[in-house]
């Protein structure tokens, strides 16, 4: 299975602890720990277990179902609302025993006995925990762990790079859990309606069945976060709050050096940005922008107004090529301030808390409500979208009181859903850098997808008219690399039989995603060699060649979600020397995702006018065309 290496399935057990006038309930690895713990600081005399000993995840659910918030924290029998165990002269022996009953029968329904016909009593007075030196890790091991959420295996590393060896991490652990300093959650969980979730990166649907390497039970693990090690039932997370930092609150300057000419539309967002940080009620802050329109800088102001105030700021980066560029705008921008990168294979000096922090998906999921200010920035992450892990870590790496910014020109539908509602701020850059309007797609369509042939004449024309009248070359993205190499070679033949003027000697090029020649032929489109690319999407911004319309055949094909379309639409018009290309979605019907891009695109339009932006632009735009 990969991930971290074999790593046995650690049971847990559910217990009652009670002392002459109160009771709590618990659950544990290490009884004996929270026994002594319990007896030293609080006066409990007796433990009991509840359960047999049963992954994390499954005793957790139980400690959730059947104790509520004072039964886990102490609970005095004088509070007691239940009858017959208030007549009951021995009030531990009744409760242990009601508990014992209900466990029971809830775990006879999953299949799980429960051997034991009484509540186990607990005898460990002989064994002593040595509370002298848990506690001289405890304060080193919060500290190493706060702002984040990790394995026992991996705070064990974080503590090697800091030279220290500790024998009793788990037990040193447990004790911040038991004291709330530290959080532990399962990572795989169960919940209420009885299915599998993944605590770390946030998902339901990729948690498989497993065997773990000691039990006998079947155990489970999250595929999608594998890589990060098994996210499993019998395995804790443990996660700590960041602390406040020493020079937080105390607003000092900062000095933020900006040597880049913003539009009007980015200008007023960087502005409604930094006054989003500085006081606005709601937390999130959805950035809505058209394709291409969005700049990082924009984000910078209130990147500023955290600093000013000893606040971090984490951004989320989806892929590895902006990263790079990204860092030396922020070293550029905000200088004397640290910044730092992680990304692939942790490096050394794991702990160091700088400024800023630029982390990939699986380093963003590490972290625990730890920064004030949380940034995505997805204008330049095509062809990636929304991608629903990442944006659960960066909720969870921010902190309670903190804000989160979101840029994207393809808002997921759930975020649009709640700026509808009003639940999101929304600021908006509706319009490009050349101030044209974004190209509003035209919808084409052939009812009758038996001929194909019938399809394919609506093509033709579309490409007769882009060449002849608009002398611009034509993007045709159909949804696999079969159909590209199809639709190529029935396009060929009907193309040159029809003398149309400005046709290339090779019009045509096709390819795919797994065509290793891709690249070579993309390039090739983009110097005019062919007039037609016909290919399965693009792969980066600079792939459209400037003097392009596009074509998006079958686009009521499912892999077409409404983010894809509004990419492949959006990108359509990006040079100043063509901005009213046109986009084409031409398929067999009009799917609510083909609509959605078209309302979505007409709303940036109209928000451009309303505000004025096309009027003042295209001033600009005709004076450097003279
Ligand atoms: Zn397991
Ligand atoms: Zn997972």
């Amino acid at each position: 299975m990969g991930g971290g290496g074999a790593v046995p399935c650690r049971r847990y057990v559910l217990y009652m602890a009670w002392s002459p006038d109160k009771y709590r309930m618990g659950i544990s690895a290490i009884p004996r720990v929270d026994f002594s713990y319990l007896q030293n600081t609080e006066g409990y005399q007796g433990m009991a277990f509840i359960s047999p000993p049963l992954p994390l995840a499954l005793c957790e659910y139980l400690l959730a179902v059947f104790s509520n918030q004072p039964e886990r924290s102490g609970k005095p029998y004088r509070n007691l609302k239940i009858p017959f165990i208030k007549r009951s002269k021995n009030y531990p022996h009744s409760i242990l025993r009601h508990k014992f009953k209900q466990v029971k029968k809830l775990l006879e329904r999953y299949g799980d006995d429960y051997l034991a016909h009484e509540p186990v009593i607990f005898k460990g007075e002989g064994e002593a925990v040595d509370y002298f030196t848990l506690h001289q890790y405890e304060d080193i091991v919060e500290f190493i762990l706060q702002g984040k959420i990790l394995f026992l295996r991996e705070i064990q590393r974080l503590l090697q790079e800091q030279g220290l060896e500790v024998d009793d991490l788990e037990a040193i652990l447990h004790l911040l859990t038991l004291k709330g300093q530290v959080v532990r959650v399962p990572s795989v969980k169960w919940t209420a309606n009885g299915a599998v979730a993944c605590n770390r990166c946030g998902l339901q649907y990729r948690v498989v069945k497993a065997f773990c390497n000691e039990g006998q039970k079947e155990c489970y693990y999250c595929r999608e976060c594998l890589m990060l090690g098994e996210s499993k039932p019998c395995e804790a997370l443990y996660a700590a709050p960041a602390r406040v930092r020493p020079e937080e609150k105390l607003v000092s300057s900062i000095r933020l050096n900006l040597d880049i000419s913003f539009s009007q539309a980015q200008y007023e967002a960087f502005e409604a940005l930094a006054r989003f940080v500085r006081k606005d009620s709601l937390n999130e802050c959805l950035v809505w922008e058209a394709c291409g329109a969005g700049r990082p800088e924009t984000v910078f102001g209130a990147v500023r107004e955290v600093l000013k105030r000893g606040g971090r700021v984490l951004f989320g980066v989806p892929r590895r090529d902006v990263l790079d560029d990204l860092f030396s705008r922020l070293e550029r921008a905000f200088p004397g301030v640290s910044v730092e990168i992680r990304y692939g294979r942790p490096r050394s000096n794991n702990s160091k808390n700088s400024d800023i922090v630029l982390a990939s998906t699986h380093h963003a999921l590490k972290y625990y409500y730890s920064f004030d200010l949380v940034v995505l920035d997805e204008s330049d992450a095509f062809p990636y979208r929304a991608n629903p892990i990442l944006i659960n870590a960066l909720r969870r790496a921010k902190k309670t009181e903190g804000k989160l910014i979101y840029m994207t020109p393809t808002p997921a539908p759930d975020i649009y859903a709640r700026a509808q509602r009003g639940e999101i701020k929304v600021v908006q850059i509706p319009i490009r850098q050349h101030g044209h309007p974004l190209v509003i797609p035209r919808v084409v369509l052939e009812k009758d997808i038996i001929l194909e042939d019938k399809l394919l004449d609506k093509v033709v024309q579309l490409i007769r008219e882009s060449i002849e009248e608009d002398q611009a070359q034509v993007l045709v993205v159909v949804p696999n690399g079969y159909l590209s190499r199809r639709v190529g070679e029935l396009l060929l033949p009907r193309l040159e039989g029809l003398n149309i003027q400005g046709l290339k000697e090779r019009p045509i090029i096709y390819t795919g995603a797994h065509d290793s020649e891709r690249a070579k032929k993309v390039d090739a489109y983009f110097r005019g060699e062919a007039n037609i690319l016909i290919t399965t999407g693009l792969t980066g911004r600079g792939d459209l060649a400037p003097n392009s319309n596009m074509v998006v055949l079958w686009s009521d094909n499912e892999i077409f979600d409404e983010g894809y379309l509004l990419q492949l639409a959006g990108r359509v018009g990006w040079s100043e020397s063509y901005p009213g290309g046109k986009v084409w979605f031409v398929g067999t019907r009009i799917t609510r995702e083909m609509e959605g891009v078209v309302r979505k695109i007409r709303l940036l339009n109209e928000e451009a006018q309303r505000r004025g932006y096309l009027e003042n632009q295209r001033i600009r735009y005709n004076r450097v065309q003279r």
